[in-house]
């Protein structure tokens, strides 16, 4: 079984994220689809639908306390309130445009591991160090494990070079399959690609041994390409 995640990322609003969400829910049910799908909605947009149990929903980001004073930030007795147990930790957008340090990312990983949520945990490699090869990348990649128990058994990883975030280019099947055959071999969770994954490539990419899913940006953020896309990986 593969999983189908989709990350808006800051768009939609309220009203767009209700009738997407509609929209797959109902599609999923009428197609019997199998796969796990998850979209990871702005928090703003959380009480706009009714999570239903054909998908699993989740949050981009959250900081790692249950309340207090962190202006800015939600915590679980926020997200309690809509049922979340989903959570997008690691993410290249956070690591850098948003400084977030291996430091926070890990505290943030072992608060939220403590109270059992699913964690996809992002990695990525930036375009230099892609460049000095894969041993190098590989070192880069699993420095982005430190602090993070990987035996967690309810972690899903998510590899997503920075370099084809957006990009319209994705890695290649070569690329994809180096780097998710050694980091399989060192942890064995389930292993999502993510970067430039579109209705054309997705089916290819997740059929790769070492590739158990997508992590979508861009191209899932229109509901009838997202529906193309589930319906490809069928
Ligand atoms: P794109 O699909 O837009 O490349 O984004 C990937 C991503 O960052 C998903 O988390």
């Amino acid at each position: 079984m593969a999983i189908i995640a989709s990350n808006f990322k800051t768009n939609h609003t309220r009203k767009s994220t209700a009738a997407f969400i509609k929209e797959i829910d109902s599609f999923i049910k009428s197609n019997s689809i199998k796969n796990e799908i998850m979209i990871f909605p702005t928090a703003t947009s959380l009480d706009s639908f009714e999570i239903s149990e054909n998908l699993k929903i989740g949050v981009q980001n959250a900081y790692p306390v249950e309340k207090g004073s962190f202006t800015g930030e939600i915590g679980t007795q926020q997200l309690d309130e809509f049922g979340i147990k989903t959570i997008l930790i690691g993410h290249s957008e956070r690591r850098h445009i948003l400084k977030e340090t291996q430091k926070q990312i890990a505290e943030k990983y072992n608060f939220y591991k403590e109270l059992g949520y699913t964690i996809v945990y992002c990695i990525g490699e930036p375009l230099e160090v892609k460049k000095l090869g894969l041993e190098k990348t590989l070192e880069y990649l699993y420095e982005q494990f430190e602090n993070i128990d990987t035996n967690y058994e309810n972690l899903i990883l998510a590899y997503e070079p920075v370099w084809a975030i957006g990009t319209g280019v994705s890695a290649t099947n070569e690329d994809i399959k180096a780097v998710h055959e050694a980091i399989k071999k060192k942890i064995d969770k389930p292993l999502l690609y993510g970067g430039s994954v579109k209705v054309e490539n997705v089916k290819e990419i997740c059929s790769i041994n070492s590739v158990d899913g997508a992590l979508i940006g861009t191209a899932s953020w229109v509901a009838e390409d997202f529906k193309q896309i589930i319906e490809n990986t069928k």
